[in-house]
């Protein structure tokens, strides 16, 4: 089994007390008790803690943390002061203690917590090492090193990933150690390693009650691990999927594809993978997943700024690339089988039909429309596409202008800088760029002022589902056309390319209040 862990990291009793009464509604599978936050910590504050676990979390397992300051504690408690509190938590039977394995090593404190354990009740010892600047030089060499100190320890190896592709040492090390541990990665690029591991058989992940209340970079939420990423789903069997882009928190992909997984009662959870970088990272992480399938990675949703770099990929590696996709130049979404690739565009279609929708006009309506498209990158190219296909008279804005010429050469239209934007005059104006985008609400890719009442507006940013530019062109009396619909759209042709069935788009629209 693995827990779901949450910890305890209180500066008083009190303080204590409130927060595990919370981790217990929240649904604690397991409390770790970091007494190295209490601000008075003494062997006695340390047992009362322990006592109010039991009696507030009766039958809950208790791992008891008095963690070192250089390997991230809190307080700059004395050796002496963390030993006596660890050796208490044994004799007053705590499930687990943590004790980092270089203290351990030490014969001070190591000969005292081998002689609290041979005489407690059963608690386990869990031997631990955290970077917090990089990976472990040899990640299996240094878990056997640890496993091999005390027999029936469990190593706790955790590290910060700088990148997703930092996680691939802890993900081989999950697979193909036999034994039990404790093992995931730090900070956001890490994520997907605290839900993975339970996949894996690890012993716990941990969460917090609330965003605040987190004790490690990248630490997610009890209830977002629970209701968003379907913890109580995982197992050996279950296959992923996930959303590729930089940045990724503001995606709301997660929750609209697990609610339909969920519906459905699929085994099958999807993530967001956080790739930094170009076309050179986002190979490194395909070739990775590629090399592990026992991962169980089955497709993913690509979105910026990688839709152009996946298509490259797809294709260098003899994949199938789907017509439109291929017309387009961009791919936002991959299908995994076995070892063959295929690359889609779910785009396209999704932001024509939205546009004539919103417009409550036919395809034909869209011949010969002035539509000027902000933006020439991936996301740009699928609606360029669909535009020409309409034969819409579309001119191309972009900041890199070299990239406006690249897009409007290859569907036969007109294009300008951004700064040309004061002449705008067209009768549809798309926004095709991340401007305007959760955090980066307050910016909008056009003035106020060059917007007209015979304009529509349609911003492809469906985080907020109303930005500025939407805001602004409500204001002077604009017909508007929010992402959200075409989001809807291209998610709802993805689900139905992972699965083979189509969701219902009432739980996905859902998913996204
Ligand atoms: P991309 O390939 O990375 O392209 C980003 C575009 O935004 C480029 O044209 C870029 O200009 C421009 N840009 C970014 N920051 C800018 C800034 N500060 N000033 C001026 N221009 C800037 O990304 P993408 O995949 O096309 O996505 C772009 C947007 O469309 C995102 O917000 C995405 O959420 C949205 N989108 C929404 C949906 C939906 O379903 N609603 C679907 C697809 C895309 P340069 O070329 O000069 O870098």
């Amino acid at each position: 089994m693995t827990y779901l862990a949450v910890p305890i990291a209180a500066k008083t009793l009190q303080e204590a007390e409130e927060q595990i009464q919370a981790a217990v509604i929240a649904g604690a599978e397991l409390l770790e008790l970091r007494t190295d936050y209490l601000v008075q910590l003494s062997v006695g504050l340390a047992l009362q803690v322990i006592e109010a676990a039991k009696q507030l979390a009766p039958g809950l397992p208790i791992i008891v943390t008095c963690r070192d300051y250089q390997q991230g504690g809190t307080l700059r408690h004395t050796n002496d002061l963390r030993t006596n509190v660890l050796t208490a938590a044994v004799r007053a039977g705590a499930d687990f203690i943590d004790v980092e394995y270089d203290n351990f090593m030490s014969v001070a404190i190591g000969s005292k917590i081998s002689l609290a354990l041979s005489t407690g009740k059963g608690t386990r010892l869990i031997l631990s090492d955290h970077n917090f600047q990089t990976k472990f030089k040899n990640i299996t060499k240094h878990y056997g090193e640890i496993a091999n100190v005390v027999a029936g320890a469990i190593p706790k190896l955790v590290y910060s990933a700088h990148h997703i592709n930092d996680c691939f040492d802890i993900l081989d090390l999950m697979h193909d150690a036999k034994g039990e541990m404790i093992a995931f990665c730090m900070d956001e690029p890490g994520f997907v390693t605290r839900i993975l591991t339970k996949k894996f058989n690890g012993l716990v992940s941990f969460a917090s009650i609330g965003a605040k209340t987190a004790t490690a970079p990248g630490q997610p939420t009890v209830e977002q691990m629970r209701d968003l990423y379907r913890w109580d789903s995982i197992d050996a069997q279950t296959e992923f999927y996930g959303v590729i882009g930089d940045p990724i928190a503001h995606s709301l992909s997660p929750a609209v594809h697990n609610a339909c997984f969920a519906e459905r009662s699929l085994n099958k959870v999807y993530v967001p993978l956080l790739i930094a970088g170009g076309q050179a990272e986002f190979n490194a992480f395909m070739d990775n997943i590629l090399a592990r399938p026992w991962l169980g990675f089955k497709g993913f949703s690509v979105t910026i700024p990688h839709k152009e770099y996946a298509i490259n990929y797809v294709k260098e590696k003899g994949g199938v690339i789907d017509p439109l996709a291929e017309r387009i130049g961009a791919a936002n979404t991959i299908i995994i089988n076995g070892s063959q690739l295929s690359a889609y565009n779910t785009d396209c279609v999704a932001a024509i039909d939205a546009i004539i929708a919103g417009l409550r006009i036919d395809k034909a309506g869209l011949r010969k429309m002035p539509v000027a498209v902000i933006g020439a990158g991936g996301g740009a190219r699928a609606i360029v596409a669909g535009l020409a296909d309409a034969e819409a008279k579309i001119k191309i804005y972009n900041r890199t202008v070299e990239r406006a010429k690249h897009l409007a050469s290859d569907f036969k239209c007109d294009y300008a800088s951004l700064d040309s934007l004061h002449k705008l005059k067209e009768k549809l104006i798309v926004n095709c760029t991340s401007i305007g985008m959760h955090p980066n609400v307050d910016a909008s890719p056009v003035d106020v002022n060059l917007l007209q009442k015979h304009m529509a507006v349609f911003d492809t940013v469906y985080t907020p589902p109303e930005t500025l530019l939407l805001k602004h062109a409500k204001q002077t009396g604009c017909h508007i056309i929010s992402g959200v619909d075409m989001f809807l759209k291209q998610a709802s042709a993805q689900f139905k390319l992972f699965t083979g069935i189509a969701p219902n788009t009432e739980t996905m629209r859902k998913a996204l209040s």
